[in-house]
C-alpha cells in the first residue's frame, strides 16, 4: 500500500452477527501497525457491539473507528458511542447500510470526522456498486454544505476503474477498492489504473482515494 503511494489502510473488521462474515479483530491491527507506521488505519466496525473493542481497537493502532448506525436503537445511544470513541483520542465515523437513510443519522452529522457510504450489502467483497446509494453521498454532500460541516464522505463497496468515476462526481472524497486493488499481486498497477480513471483533483490512496 505504501509503495502504490496510498495514505490510507481501509480494515473490514466484521463479527458473524451484524454481517454474516467473520474477518480480524484488534490483534491483527496490532500486527499491522508495526510494520506500517504512515498508513492510516481506518477502521470499519461492521459489528453488533463496537464499543466492546473500542479501547483495544485503540490501543492496537487503530486511528479511525467508523461504526454501524442500524447497532443502535436510539439517537442519543449512537450520539454516545461516537463520544466515547472520540473520548479514546480517535476519529470517529458513522456508516449507513443501503437500505438505511442519511436521516438516521442526520442528528450525528455536526459530531462525526467520516460517513461512510456503503454502496453494497456488507458482508462480502466482489459485489457491484447499487448505483442509487450515490444519491445519500449527493445528500450528504448538500448537508454538510448547508450547514457549514467538515466530516468527509467516504464510499465502500464495488469501487473499479468505472463507478470510481461515478462515486467522485457524487461527491465522495474517499473511496474504498477492495477487489480491484487486491485482485492480484500487482496492487500498485491496480492503484494507478484507478487513480488514472479520476484524473486532476483527486488524489488516490491505498484501498483508497480521497480528494486532495
Ligand atoms: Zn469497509
Amino acid at each position: 500500500m505504501e509503495k502504490a503511494h496510498c495514505p490510507w489502510l481501509h480494515l473490514d473488521v466484521m463479527d458473524n452477527h451484524f454481517v454474516p462474515n467473520l474477518t480480524f479483530g484488534p490483534p491483527v491491527v496490532k500486527a499491522l501497525r508495526p510494520i506500517s507506521r504512515n498508513l492510516f488505519f481506518d477502521t470499519h466496525l461492521m459489528v453488533e457491539s463496537p464499543l466492546s473493542m473500542a479501547e483495544e481497537f485503540a490501543a492496537a493502532g487503530a486511528q479511525l473507528l467508523t461504526i454501524h448506525q442500524e447497532v443502535f436503537r436510539t439517537d442519543g445511544e449512537l450520539s454516545q458511542a461516537i463520544k466515547a470513541i472520540k473520548s479514546l483520542r480517535l476519529r470517529a465515523g458513522v456508516s449507513l447500510k443501503p437500505k438505511t437513510p442519511v436521516s438516521a443519522i442526520e442528528s450525528v452529522l455536526a459530531a462525526v470526522d467520516l460517513v461512510l457510504v456503503m454502496t453494497v450489502e456488507p458482508g462480502f467483497g466482489g459485489q457491484a456498486l447499487i448505483p442509487s446509494c450515490l444519491g445519500k453521498v449527493r445528500n450528504l454532500k448538500k448537508l454538510r454544505e448547508s450547514r457549514g460541516l467538515r466530516f468527509r464522505i467516504e464510499v465502500d463497496g464495488g469501487i473499479n476503474q468505472k463507478t470510481a468515476e461515478l462515486a467522485v462526481a457524487a461527491g465522495a472524497d474517499i473511496l474504498v477498492a477492495g477487489s480491484a486493488v487486491f485482485k492480484d499481486s500487482r496492487v500498485a498497477d491496480n492503484v494507478r489504473v484507478l487513480r488514472d480513471s479520476l484524473g486532476n483533483g483527486v488524489d488516490f490512496a491505498n484501498g483508497l482515494l480521497h480528494r486532495r
